[in-house]
């Protein structure tokens, strides 16, 4: 698909243009929370919210480690109610994308697809994508038998027998999850030994519809209109099966969405932003929370934590410059539909 989006080059936009004191890009905790402390600091942010409202913690069927909900809390839910704190002090959550940016110059030029913005700070909370495996099949079987989100795609599987792939928290998690709908669920696992956390192992392996594949890989999904099929491939002893199976969930870890900011920021060898102690990034006025910056913790609580000391450091920084003019003249617009 082409998307309309004249560049940040000079090119004529026929856009609208909106000066803002701070622009959140992303939805997910660490977008909102950075969202409500600029907003009680009543410097009226824009939230852009990217693709998927709520960002990954939205797609979790329950969260029982966020803090303030001892039964759990649906992962859509929490992300409504972030939504609603922020708002309430009045941030402004646009359903828009950023697609390009600026930072050579001040304000910084952010384009989304529906308008253009220039921001006199910016917080970037684009989070993080699932990883693909990479292997023959996967990309046309997607939607079709392969999935990177049980919440969304679990129901599918009604009595079916499903492949979770990976050994980490999310696998687990989701795993179980899936034992909901699905008669079986087997996990192929790289390695013999989980990465996941004490608690979800021991609930997994204690889940009569659980069993484990271990030091295995997928080298091909395979199917015509659906997924029939998985070659396995044992790692250890190179010995390959054909596996018949109903349904592959992908849970092999993430990479940022932080592309439209390579060669603008600072980032590490895995495309993470680079942020000081205080979010502060390469470029002094842009600041970075929760996954876009944080390949370790990757918590609702800690994104939500660094989402709000973005916008303590974002407050300071504006404070610090509130005298120095602006480079170029803006039109003020808030009447735009959401
Ligand atoms: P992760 O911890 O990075 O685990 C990814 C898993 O996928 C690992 O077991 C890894 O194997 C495997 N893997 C990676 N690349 C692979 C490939 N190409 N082929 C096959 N397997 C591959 O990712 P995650 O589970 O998404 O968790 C991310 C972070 O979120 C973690 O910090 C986790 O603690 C956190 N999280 C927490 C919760 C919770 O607290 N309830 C829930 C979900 C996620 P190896 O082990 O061999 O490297």
């Amino acid at each position: 698909m082409e998307l309309n989006i004249s560049g940040l080059s000079g090119q004529d936009s026929p856009q609208i243009e909106q000066h803002v004191k701070v622009l959140v890009l992303g939805s997910g905790p660490a977008g909102f929370s950075a969202a409500l402390y600029a907003a009680r600091a009543e410097l009226e942010p824009v939230v852009l919210t990217g693709l998927e409202l709520g960002g990954q913690a939205s797609l979790t069927y329950t969260i029982e480690n966020y803090p303030g909900f001892p039964e759990g809390v649906g992962g859509a839910q929490l992300g409504e109610l972030f939504q609603k704190q922020a708002e309430r002090f009045g941030a402004r959550v646009e359903f828009d994308t950023a697609a390009e940016v600026d930072l050579s110059q001040r304000p910084f030029r952010v384009k989304a697809y529906n308008c253009d913005y220039l921001a006199d700070s910016l917080i970037v909370a684009t989070g993080a994508s699932p990883n693909h495996l990479g292997v023959s099949g996967e990309v046309e079987l997607t939607g079709r038998g392969v999935s990177y989100c049980a919440t969304c795609d679990g129901w599918f599987f009604k009595d079916k027998n499903v492949i979770v792939v990976g050994g980490g928290d999310s696998a687990l998690e989701e795993g179980i999850f899936l034992t909901r709908y699905a008669s079986s669920v087997t996990v192929v696992h790289r390695r013999d030994t989980l990465r996941a956390g004490a608690i979800l192992q021991k609930r997994a392996m204690e889940n009569p519809k659980i069993n484990f594949v271990w030091n295995t890989v997928i080298t091909e999904m395979v199917g015509k209109d659906k997924l029939e099929a998985v070659k396995l491939k044992n790692v250890v002893s190179d010995q390959e099966m054909v596996h018949p199976v109903d349904g592959v969930f992908i849970f092999i870890g993430h990479t940022p969405n932080t592309q439209i900011f390579q060669g603008q920021l600072e980032m590490d060898d895995l495309d993470y932003i680079v942020t000081d102690g205080r979010m502060q990034t390469s470029v002094e006025g842009v600041f970075a929370a929760g996954e876009a910056c944080d390949p370790f913790f990757r918590q609702v609580v800690t994104s939500a934590g660094m989402g709000a000391a973005a916008a303590i450091q974002a407050t300071h920084y504006l404070e610090k410059h509130s005298s120095v003019p602006q480079q170029n003249p803006v039109t003020q617009s808030n009447d735009r539909a959401a």
